[in-house]
């Protein structure tokens, strides 16, 4: 186990809050814990690694608002446009961390991304303003991305197959509507879960509050976190609500987990930050 630092980049829907065009209350508040970019989280070692999980309509802001500067690997949930937009903006960690970046992705999403980002994995002859460096690789089971050891989860987005992901005691389910009976069994034993909680009333492809915070109780996790959530939960009242050990995510908020890493590969990366 190695400590990490988990930042929530974005933890709204895929419109996003405000949304365009909004009058509601929650879309009109000054409160900044009611403003959501697009889902991601940024999970880097202190020293090591960093990972992004998607890459969120939003990256650029989130990149800039937080000051990344190292990127080790992407890991993909699935392809819907929310989590994938940001693709482009990659190619400023080519330029930082000088070479191709790893993305990992299932088949669909892999057969996705090559379709929506066609110039990125087939780049036309002349390169303008440069086309991001890309090293895509199927994901199959249990995997390690920079050094850190991943646990795909597999989860039902409505009735779309597509990945959670564990990382030694934190495990991040964002988009589902119902989790398969064999992917609770590997979510025994977390201190952090962060779940899919998009509003009260019921929606084909997602979650709602009461749905999340029930797995949420099945799974057991020392703490849970809710994202991928819509204008209809405003953040300071929603967590007045909820019973200690949940509460809803924020942009911008930190968590600090334990992720394993892969020591037996001799891929663990060094501790001075130099790329692995
Ligand atoms: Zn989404
Ligand atoms: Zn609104
Ligand atoms: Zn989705």
């Amino acid at each position: 186990m190695r400590p990490a630092r988990v930042t929530f980049l974005g933890t709204g829907t895929s419109h996003g809050v405000p949304m365009i065009g909004c009058t509601c209350a929650v879309c009109r508040s000054t409160d900044p814990h009611d403003r959501r970019l697009r889902p991601s989280i940024y999970l880097a070692l202190d020293g090591g690694p960093a990972l992004l999980v998607d890459t969120a309509t939003d990256l650029r802001q989130q990149a800039l608002t937080h000051a990344l500067t190292r990127l080790d690997a992407v890991i993909y949930t699935h392809s819907h446009a929310d989590h994938v937009m940001g693709l482009d903006e990659l190619r400023r960690f080519n330029v930082l961390m000088q070479g191709p970046l790893p993305l990992y992705a299932d088949a669909a999403t892999a057969a996705e991304l090559q379709r929506v980002f066609r110039y990125a994995f087939a780049p036309p002859a002349q390169l303008g303003g440069g086309v991001p460096q890309l090293d895509l690789r199927e994901i199959r089971g249990p995997f390690t991305a920079a050094g850190v050891r991943v646990v795909p989860v597999p989860l039902l987005h409505g009735r779309l197959p597509i990945l959670g992901y564990r990382f030694g005691r934190f495990a991040y389910l964002t988009d589902c509507s119902a989790i398969p009976e064999a992917s609770f069994e590997l979510l025994h034993g977390l201190d952090v879960l962060v779940i899919d909680a998009l509003r009260h009333r019921p929606h084909p492809t997602h979650f709602t509050l009461a749905e999340a915070s029930a797995a949420a109780a099945r799974i057991g996790a020392g703490r849970t976190y809710f994202t991928h959530i819509c204008h209809d939960l405003p953040h300071a009242a929603t967590n007045a609500t909820l019973p200690p050990g949940l509460a809803l995510a924020h942009d911008g908020l930190v968590v600090d987990v334990d992720v394993d890493l892969d020591t037996a590969s001799g891929a663990a990366p060094a501790a001075d930050g130099g790329a692995a």
